[in-house]
């Protein structure tokens, strides 16, 4: 799996003074797990080390400009910017983590400087390079390396990525509607979990009421697939799913085993134990009764458990 990647998160020493933001969590933990691709488009138009450069806006416009003597550089970091992304084809990437802050990299809160001495600065600029990623993959998977300091958009991101490839992978082996039904059954709990209401249009997408023809009944499918994994999911949704889950095997377990279970559901759902803690009692009885639903249920293993992102707490509000 390859993830786009901006060159400094990676230790290359591409910032403006000559240095690096290696990132810990994406260089010793993440490298295990992906590719990387890794783009600089600073680097590609000037030297290192160079002027650092800043957004600023002026009579409305923001322009991007050299911290040193203000020349405006707005045209060369948009036109390599535009080329950079043309360079990336559909599906070559399953996600991309950005440089925070960076007037280039920067996916949110980038600072906007003033033209005038006594101005306010802004936090609410957006990099070259991460708007012309978003314009031209809308759904693609991106993140900052700082948001991936916080468990719950770390889970929500890699959730994402893991989701976005599988339904690439998919979508590439030429599916048929039967196809289709198999792979929205894996994913039912993941999506119940993100949204209720797409829960639903998704369903009503693979049931074809209208019979539409399987390119358009795909396209729909792929369209709503990809908004829903973009959302964040919320404890209270992944309880719900939960709540359902047990219910496969409620009326087959003691009166003791119904209560423990429960206990534990509530105490996720208070912030008390992680999922994986919940997950580990759901493996366990959808074994002993070999449930087969539960088995392919995505929702149970989204991605590698060796990447504990259900072992904090934190990683569900
Ligand atoms: S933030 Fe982007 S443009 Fe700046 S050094 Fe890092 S990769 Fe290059």
């Amino acid at each position: 799996m390859k993830l786009g990647i901006s060159s400094c998160l990676l230790g290359t020493t591409c910032r403006y003074d000559g240095g690096h933001s290696r990132d810990k969590f994406i260089v010793n933990e993440l490298s295990n797990y992906f590719d990387f691709e890794a783009f600089c488009p600073e680097r590609l138009v000037f030297p290192t080390p160079r002027p650092a450069i800043r957004l600023v806006k002026s009579d409305g416009e923001v322009t991007i400009r050299t911290s040193n003597d203000n020349e405006d550089v707005t045209d060369t970091i948009t036109e390599i910017s535009k080329e950079l992304v043309k360079k990336i084809e559909d599906n070559q990437l399953c996600g991309f983590i950005l440089k925070s802050k960076s007037p280039t990299c920067g996916m949110e809160r980038v600072k906007i400087y003033p033209d005038k001495k006594n101005g306010q600065s802004e936090n609410v600029g957006v990099g070259v390079f991460a708007k012309e990623l978003k314009e031209r993959f809308p759904y693609l998977p991106i993140e900052e390396e700082g948001r991936l300091g916080d468990p719950w958009l770390r889970e929500n991101f890699l959730m994402q990525v893991f989701a976005y490839k599988s339904l690439f992978e998919f979508l590439e082996k030429n599916p048929n509607i039967n196809d289709l039904v198999e792979f929205h059954t894996s994913y039912k709990y993941l999506i119940y979990a993100k949204s209720h209401n797409a829960y639903k249009e998704l369903g009503n997408i693979v049931a074809n009421r209208d019979k539409k023809p399987l390119e358009t009944i795909l396209e729909e499918y792929r369209e709503l697939f990809l908004k829903t994994i973009a959302q964040k999911g919320t404890i209270n949704n992944t309880y719900n799913v939960l709540l359902h889950i047990y219910g496969y095997f409620k009326k087959v377990i003691s009166k003791e085993e119904k209560d423990d279970i429960l206990e534990t559901l509530e105490d996720f759902k208070k912030g008390i134990v992680p999922l994986i803690a919940v997950i580990k009692i759901i493996k366990l009885y959808t074994n002993k009764f070999d449930i087969e639903y539960l088995k392919t249920q995505v929702f149970i293993n989204p991605y590698p458990k060796d990447l504990a992102l259900r072992s904090k707490v934190e990683a569900y509000r």
